[in-house]
């Protein structure tokens, strides 16, 4: 291989880049980027970026850039900005940028990530998704301008992050959620209540079971005012966060050259139907699972490109999936693959505490583990789903203290 390009110059686009060189290619390196900044971080965007006074612009991108000018000089890549990929031709051997490029190459890394859901309508000021560093700016000039009612619509990772960093900036915040209560496919009900009454417990209003029937703005003005609930109940606001999901960034790719199915279709190697075609991060599906989460974006790019070096999948992804989130103050952690019927023990602290460790069973065998504050067991629980090591760990025999009684004693 002369050339390789990776699409995409964010985190599984700066790790494809790293490990390519790490592994000992020497060849030409183009990464092309969207984004008209070099690679950045996203997890502080929802949290304590956005808390902070703004700043001036270009030392803020600075702060949470990934890689600095050393390791720049050290990739020796190309880096190709604010230009986005239009296409991949049918034998994936160049890709066509939007300014009419076309760069011919040997292999292709696809790390594109994925782009916010967003309401039907027309766009109106104040109502924005929040995925990029140009993202935040404008909602964190929004917050700190004076909005005080904000609304979050979806409770997902993005609207519980946005509610807990708005109301710690005073702002009065409701969240609308489509379902019954959020996150519950991701930690299962018990986890989910636990996690909902966070909300509660720091003034922030979650409406749940009801989806959004319009966002309402004064006649002929465009700003927006406030939102109307499928309900019929209508909430004031001076800003609206729409955090109701993504969809795999994959759009550039039609007519694609290689099968997708919510996002790019690879073997767990993350190899494509093309060989010399490999993806990485929130954009690619590892067999049955697409992870939208910083550490499968960092981990799956070193497996991807050594494959894509070998000309065939010789190494697999096979780390669990994991995610941490903070919110009010509390860091939440989830590791493992856990099933819709696994049932869940916390083996540590409670809700009462604030801080509980608790495991995922299915048949005896540990599936996933989830913490809320305790980060050293929780480590030590995730190490051993790595290392494929499923018993179930006991617990005292009269059980966590501050837990449940359904969830008390029995150690399989
Ligand atoms: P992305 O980071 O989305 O990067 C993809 C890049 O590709 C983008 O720069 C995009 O502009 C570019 N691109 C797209 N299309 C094209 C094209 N056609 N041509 C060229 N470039 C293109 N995860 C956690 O585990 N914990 C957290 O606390 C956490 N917090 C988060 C907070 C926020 C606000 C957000 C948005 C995400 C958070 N995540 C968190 C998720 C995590 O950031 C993502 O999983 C990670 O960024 C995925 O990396 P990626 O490189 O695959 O995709
Ligand atoms: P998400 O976690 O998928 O949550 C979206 C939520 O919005 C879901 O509960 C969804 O319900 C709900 N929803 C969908 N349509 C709705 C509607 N019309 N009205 C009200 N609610 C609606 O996605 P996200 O919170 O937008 O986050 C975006 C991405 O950033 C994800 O990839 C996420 O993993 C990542 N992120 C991660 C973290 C973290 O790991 N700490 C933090 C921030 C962001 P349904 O499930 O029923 O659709």
């Amino acid at each position: 291989m002369r050339t390789v390009t990776i699409v995409g110059a964010s985190l599984a686009g700066l790790y494809a880049a790293r490990a390519l060189r790490s592994q000992g290619f020497d060849g030409r390196l183009v990464v092309i980027g969207a984004e008209r900044h070099r690679p950045y971080d996203r997890p502080p965007l929802s949290k304590d970026f956005l808390a902070r006074e703004p700043g001036e612009p270009a030392a803020e991108a600075g702060a949470l850039a990934l890689s600095d000018a050393e390791e720049e000089a050290e990739l020796a890549a190309e880096w190709l900005l604010g230009t986005p990929a239009v296409g991949l031709d049918a034998a994936g051997r160049a890709v066509l940028l939007a300014d009419g490029r076309r760069i011919v190459t040997d292999g292709v890394v696809i790390a594109t990530g994925a782009v916010p859901r967003t309401l039907p309508g027309p766009p109106l000021n104040g109502v924005q998704t929040l995925r990029t560093l140009d993202d935040a700016l404008a909602l964190r000039a929004e917050l700190h301008a004076g909005a005080r009612q904000v609304v979050v619509i979806g409770g997902g990772f993005i609207g519980a992050e946005v509610a807990s960093t708005c109301a710690g900036l005073g702002a009065d915040v409701t969240i609308v959620e489509a379902v019954p209560l959020p996150l519950v496919p991701q930690l299962g009900l018990e986890m989910a209540e636990f996690c909902a009454r966070l909300h509660a417990d720091h003034r922030v209003r979650l409406l749940c079971g009801t989806g959004v029937k319009a966002l309402r703005a004064d006649a002929g003005e465009p700003r927006v005012t406030g939102v109307e609930l499928a309900d019929g109940r209508l909430l004031a606001a001076d800003a609206v966060i729409v955090g109701i999901g993504v969809r795999p960034a994959t759009d550039w790719l039609a007519p694609s050259p290689v099968a997708l199915r919510d996002g790019v279709r690879c073997d767990e190697g993350g190899v494509s139907t093309l060989p010399q075609v490999v993806a990485a991060g929130d954009v690619a599906r590892y067999g049955e699972l697409r992870a939208e989460h910083w550490t499968s974006a960092t981990e799956q790019p070193a497996v991807a490109v050594r494959n894509l070096l070998a000309g065939t999948t010789v190494a697999r992804h096979t780390d669990p999936p994991y995610f941490w989130s903070d919110q009010y103050g509390s860091r939440i952690q989830l590791a493992g693959h856990r099933g819709p019927k696994d049932t869940v023990r916390i083996i540590e602290g409670g809700p009462e505490e604030g801080s509980l460790l608790a495991v995922y069973e299915r048949d005896g065998e540990l599936t996933a583990a989830f913490a809320v504050n305790r980060p050293r067991p929780f480590m030590r629980l995730r190490r051993r789903l790595s290392a494929g090591r499923p018993a179930a760990p006991a617990v005292p025999a009269d059980g966590p203290a501050g837990a449940p009684a359904a969830v008390r004693g029995a150690t399989p």
